[in-house]
C-alpha cells in the first residue's frame, strides 16, 4: 500500500484516503475555507476539451440532465468522481466495470467520494493525482 498516499493538499482542497479496499477506492473531499464547493464559478469547458468523453457519462443526478450540464452546477467532490472514472477508463477499464458516487458526509462542506473498478492502489494513486491537477488548472479558475 506504500503506492497510495493518504493525503492530497490542492490549492482549492484538502483530500484524504478512507481507504482502498478490493477495487473500491474511498476518499474524503474537504474544500479549503473560503474555496469553492461548487463549480458554478468555474468555467468546466476546458475540462471537457481535456476529456471529451465526459460529456457521455451517465450521471445519476435525479434531474435527467446530461453530464456537461450538472457538471457547470455541481460539486467539486462530484466532479473530482468522474475525472477519476474517465482516467480510468482511459486506463483501458471497461465502462461498464467502473462505479463512482459521491455523498455528502458533513454539513457543510465534507464529500465521500467512491470509485471502483481499479486494478490496484498504485494506479489509484496516479489517477487521484492527474485529476486533481486537472481540477487544480487555471484555465477552469476564471
Ligand atoms: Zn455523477
Amino acid at each position: 500500500m506504500a503506492a497510495l498516499a493518504e493525503r492530497w493538499t490542492t490549492r482549492q482542497a484538502v483530500v484524504t484516503l478512507h481507504s482502498f479496499d478490493g477495487d473500491a477506492l474511498r476518499l474524503y473531499y474537504e474544500p479549503l475555507p473560503g474555496a469553492p464547493v461548487t463549480t458554478e464559478t468555474l468555467d468546466v469547458r476546458p475540462l471537457f476539451t481535456e476529456l471529451p468523453e465526459l460529456r457521455r457519462h451517465r450521471c445519476d443526478n435525479g434531474r435527467h440532465r446530461s453530464f456537461f450540464d450538472e457538471a457547470r452546477s455541481t460539486e467539486l467532490a462530484h466532479l473530482l468522481e468522474h475525472v477519476l472514472i474517465e482516467l480510468l477508463a482511459q486506463r483501458g477499464r471497461a465502462r461498464e466495470d467502473i462505479r463512482g458516487a459521491t455523498n455528502l458526509d458533513e454539513a457543510p462542506a465534507c464529500y465521500r467520494v467512491r470509485v471502483s473498478g481499479w486494478h490496484d492502489a498504485a494506479e489509484a494513486g496516479e489517477c487521484i493525482e492527474k485529476a486533481l491537477s486537472l481540477l487544480e488548472q487555471q484555465e477552469l479558475w476564471v
